[in-house]
This record gives structure tokens, C-alpha cells and sequence, in this order.
């Protein structure tokens, strides 16, 4: 595929202006490409996304069915999204709400009914004719709202407002996509599913993520923001006590996928925000899920940021805000045979947040974190994350993750990184 795209490129020089160029004043940013050495996305033959496009092959979209044309064209393609893409939109631009894709008598409220722990106990998941009916509807929903993402893509926004409402877009099994400057927002499922099996005490489910990447290699996310928009998780109900979880990951890379930086996004008012590995399971994931994650402000966001199986992630420069130990779970969460090289993050916290709640231990063995600051009260001060977690909790964490990170474009001090990420990161803030 990617000699095809090099190929292609090649022959559309000859007629089209000049080649795809590195991030830099004068390219525009829809043929930008991955900067050499930043993050794993930039291994081997790094990351250009559509950026080869020829003319024919660039399309502005304001549309769900513009976007889903655009994602079906032939690459390399270049998609710039104009306005507000809302997936739930049918033919012709009708507004679609959830009640559109119930089937087979899927309600709520009957389906409160059926699998009330009173009723149904808590031993088993949900079965019989009204999870059926429950799963007949999400794979409606599914068919409208998750939109496959090819190889050889770059999607843009264009301006500062540029969004993908509702939308899942899958990266699934592709090599070399870009993703930036947009807007996700509110990729919530009407459906979510009950598991009493799930926790303690159960948990509701749902399917969407605003990006899921799986099985993909050389995925470049930068300068996106995520926020569940009117729509948060604090304004859902509990129903059989536990909250009614509308919402999946903002950004989660898994099954097998490789090669993936996630740059100068804003993820905001979330619970599940980015989950690295979604299976202890080592079949598809052993020696992947390696994903550079760089200056990111995590703004008031529950866990997961991110939470980590077998990968080597690098997590450097970010700007964690955590104003409220009510909206906090943990940061980095240690998972099996997890790799976390984390260094020159700015924590900030709330005064009634735990710093030892700061790294969670998901069955993960060791992590190396050095040269992060932590900023409680308006003073800042340097801050070992595994020695506060070790100081609290057992059984320790070891302080080496085994690995030195070597794609990267320099990592700054961390006292910088609140005032730089503040002023940078997220959509809107490119050309
Ligand atoms: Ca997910
Ligand atoms: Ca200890």
C-alpha cells in the first residue's frame, strides 16, 4: 500500500506543487506530514498520511455522507472537514435521534425492567429477547456512526471550530493516517449494555469511542480536542446504582495497533479517556501498542490518561489538570507487562487530590518516571510518581521500565509544559 502511495506521489508531483514537507511554515496544514523523530509514529517510514494527495483526491466535507464519500474515495485523500460533521444525520440531511435506530421493541425503560438485579441477579450477563433487541439496535447505531478510516489519509479540520459530532472513526487495520485540528464530540451510544459481571458492582458498558485505532501502524494525532460537549458523564443518571456510562474512550488504540503519537490534544470532561491495550491477552498485542503521548492537557478527566498493556509508551510533556478528587480516578494506569516511560509531566492537583492516586497499578510491574512537577496550592515542586505510589500502596512498583525512548523532538522541562500545552494544545490553535 505504502509503495503504491510513494508511486502515486511520484507521478502526481510531475503535475500537482511541490512534495509533501514536514510540518512547517508555507505547507498547508492538510499536506503537513508527521516531523522526522517525533514519536513512534515517525518508526521507520514515519507517518504522511494523504498528504500525497493529488488534486482529485482532496475533499471538503460538511456532511456525514460527504464524509463517509470522502472515506470511500481512492487515496491518497486528503479530507477537510468544514462546520459540523453530526453523525446522526440521514439521506437527505434528516436529523436522526436515538429512538431511529431502536429495533425490536428496545426500550430503556422495558429493559430496566428485564435485567433489574432483583429480577435478573447479578451471576450472568444480560440474555433473551430484549438484550437481542438491545444489540439489533447498537448495530444500527454502529452502521451509522463508525466510519472506517483507509490508509494514506490525512483529515483535517479547516479553521478553528471544525467537528465530528457523534462520530467513531475507526483506523482499523490501515497504515499511515493523520487526524487533526477537530473537534470530537460526543460519540455517545444510545444502547450502553449492562454487565453485572463487571466490577463489584457492575457496570453499565458502551461501544464508541471518538477514535479508535486497532490493528493499525502510523497513526498521528495531533492538535485535536475531545469533550463530550452538553453531553458529559457527570449529567448521566445511575441506574441499578451505578452510572448509565453513554460514552467509551476518547482516543484508544488496540488489537495489535503500532506506531502511534498522540500530540497537542485537549481531552476534557471525561471518564475512559485513553486506553493503550484492551486484553491481558499478549496474542495480538506482545511487542505493539507503542504510542508516544506528548503534550496533552488532560483537563479534569476521570482515568486512563492512558491506561497501558504490554506497549512502550512514552508519555512526556503533558499538562494534567485535576481539580477534583470527586472527578478522579488515576492517571497512568500500570497494566500487564505495560512499558510507561513517563517524564516532565505537570501535575497539577487540586488540594483534596491524592498525589499517590497519581499511577494505578492494573497488574503492570514497573515504570520509569522522573522529572515530572507537581503543583498543589500555587507551589511547584519536583515529584517522583512511583515513590509517592510505592509510599501509599503495596505491592511496589518497580522504578525501570527497561527501555529508553529515542523518537522524540526533545523533551522540555516540565515547569514549561503547563503554560506551553495551556496555550497550544488542542483544535484551533494550527496556521
Ligand atoms: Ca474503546
Ligand atoms: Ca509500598
Amino acid at each position: 500500500m505504502r509503495r503504491l502511495a510513494v508511486l502515486t506521489a511520484v507521478l502526481s508531483l510531475a503535475v500537482v506543487a511541490g512534495p509533501p514537507a514536514p510540518a512547517a511554515a508555507g505547507t498547508p496544514l492538510a499536506r503537513q506530514t508527521l516531523p522526522a523523530g517525533d514519536g513512534w509514529a515517525a518508526e521507520g517510514p514515519g507517518t504522511t498520511g494523504g498528504s500525497a494527495a493529488p488534486p482529485a483526491n482532496v475533499h471538503t466535507v460538511s456532511t456525514r455522507a460527504g464524509l463517509v464519500a470522502a472515506l470511500a474515495a481512492p487515496g491518497p485523500r486528503i479530507i477537510q472537514v468544514r462546520g459540523t460533521v453530526d453523525a446522526h444525520t440521514g439521506p437527505g440531511g434528516t436529523p436522526l435521534s436515538c429512538a431511529d435506530y431502536a429495533q425490536d421493541g428496545y426500550t430503556l425503560a422495558g429493559y430496566l425492567t428485564a435485567y433489574d438485579p432483583a429480577v435478573w441477579g447479578r451471576d450472568r450477563e444480560p440474555a433473551g429477547p430484549l438484550e437481542d433487541a438491545r444489540a439489533a439496535s447498537a448495530a444500527r447505531q454502529t452502521a451509522q456512526i463508525k466510519l472506517k478510516v483507509p490508509g494514506d489519509t490525512t483529515i483535517v479540520g479547516l479553521g478553528g471550530s471544525a467537528t465530528l459530532r457523534g462520530v467513531n472513526l475507526h483506523v482499523d487495520r490501515a497504515d499511515n493516517v493523520i487526524i487533526r485540528n477537530l473537534v470530537f464530540e460526543d460519540a455517545a451510544d444510545c444502547f450502553p449494555q449492562w454487565d453485572p459481571t463487571d466490577g463489584e458492582e457492575g457496570n453499565w458498558n458502551s461501544l464508541y469511542d471518538n477514535i479508535s485505532v486497532t490493528g493499525s501502524t502510523h497513526v498521528w494525532v495531533d492538535h485535536n480536542t475531545f469533550t463530550d460537549g452538553d453531553n458529559p458523564d457527570s449529567a448521566q443518571p445511575r441506574h441499578f446504582g451505578r452510572p448509565y456510562q453513554v460514552h467509551d474512550g476518547q482516543l484508544d488504540v488496540t488489537n495489535g495497533a503500532d506506531f502511534v503519537t498522540a500530540s497537542w490534544n485537549v481531552f476534557s470532561g471525561h471518564d475512559k479517556t485513553m486506553l493503550i491495550g484492551s486484553t491481558n491477552n499478549p496474542a495480538a498485542d506482545a511487542g505493539r501498542l507503542n504510542v508516544t503521548v506528548h503534550h496533552n492537557h488532560f483537563d479534569d478527566v476521570l482515568q486512563r490518561l492512558p491506561r497501558v498493556r504490554f506497549g512502550k509508551v512514552h508519555v512526556y510533556n503533558n499538562y494534567y489538570e485535576i481539580p477534583d478528587a470527586s472527578t478522579f480516578v488515576y492517571a497512568l494506569g500500570v497494566g500487564v507487562e505495560s512499558k510507561i516511560f513517563s517524564e516532565a509531566n505537570f501535575y497539577r492537583l487540586g488540594r483534596a487530590v491524592d498525589p499517590a492516586a497519581l499511577l494505578h497499578d492494573w497488574g503492570g510491574t514497573a515504570l520509569t518516571s522522573r522529572d515530572d512537577v507537581l503543583r498543589v496550592g500555587g507551589k511547584v515542586r519536583p515529584f517522583d510518581a512511583v515513590a509517592a505510589y510505592n509510599a501509599a500502596h503495596d505491592p511496589d512498583l518497580g522504578s525501570d521500565a527497561g527501555w529508553t525512548p529515542v523518537l522524540h523532538t526533545g523533551v522540555d522541562p516540565a515547569e514549561s509544559v503547563r503554560l506551553s500545552v495551556s496555550q497550544r494544545a488542542g483544535a484551533g490553535r494550527l496556521g
